[in-house]
């Protein structure tokens, strides 16, 4: 799938599962919905050169590369449906251990979905490599420092790990047979979606799309803030 279409997904995976995250308060849910959106990306982090690998320079292509020759190829061991989200939510587990690891992972999520959403999103800062840099770190500072702890943090990576998986699987090219395709390399095919192929971009993108408002909205306080406001429309009329 292309990598809005993984965001989108995540972002809408992270409001539905808001009611069990292990988070709380507002700021709470933004990390939480923000973070999964974001992790929805990471699997792609697998090879040099791609545009999300990029994001950072650099900084984050070299660790991409490292990350591809580890999960021996591209959509291989981190689009494992067993393996990636265990190991990932392992690695996380470990990171939100230290502040600033968890800094780390929280900006990684939040570069990612930057990255990803850049069409949507006002000015061009997002798409330079300063400017994401200073976008994603800034706002996992400031998430965390109004956080109790990231131990929520391997779930969300879990979880958007997951949900970007299940969406490879619907593509042509598929993902690796579970663990076994370390010793075979076969892959499982779902549907016979293409990449970019017009499903995508007029069912599900909009779909994703209506599910991260509408689950926002009912599970967040937001509805308490847009309600008043629809009370005294409807007394209007
Ligand atoms: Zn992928």
């Amino acid at each position: 799938m292309l990598g809005h279409s993984h965001a989108l997904s995540g972002l809408a995976t992270g409001a539905v599962t808001l009611p069990w995250a292990p988070v709380q308060g507002t700021v709470g849910q933004v990390a939480w919905v923000a973070a999964v959106g974001g992790f929805a990306m990471l699997p792609d982090l697998d090879q040099r050169g791609a545009t999300i690998s990029r994001m950072w320079g650099p900084l984050s292509d070299v660790p991409s590369g490292v990350v591809g020759t580890v999960a021996r190829g591209h959509r291989w061991g981190t689009h494992d449906a067993v393996l990636a989200p265990v190991v990932f939510g392992f690695l996380a587990l470990l990171a939100s251990g230290w502040y600033w690891s968890s800094l780390l992972l929280m900006a990684v999520a939040i570069g990612l979905a930057l990255r990803a959403l850049h069409f949507v999103i006002p000015g061009r800062a997002e798409n330079t490599v300063i400017g994401n840099l200073l976008l994603s770190w800034g706002g996992a500072w400031l998430l965390l420092e109004h956080l109790a702890g990231p131990l929520w943090l391997p779930w969300a990576v879990a979880t958007g790990v997951l949900v970007h998986i299940a969406g490879d699987a619907l593509t042509s090219h598929g993902i690796p047979v579970p663990v076994l395709w370390v010793v075979g390399r076969a892959r499982l095919k779902l549907s016979p979606l293409r990449t970019g192929a017009t499903l995508e971009k007029a069912v599900l993108v909009p779909l994703f799309f209506a599910t991260a408002v509408a689950f926002a909205y009912v599970n967040t306080a937001a509805r308490d803030l847009v309600d008043p406001w629809l009370e005294r429309l409807s007394s209007l009329g």
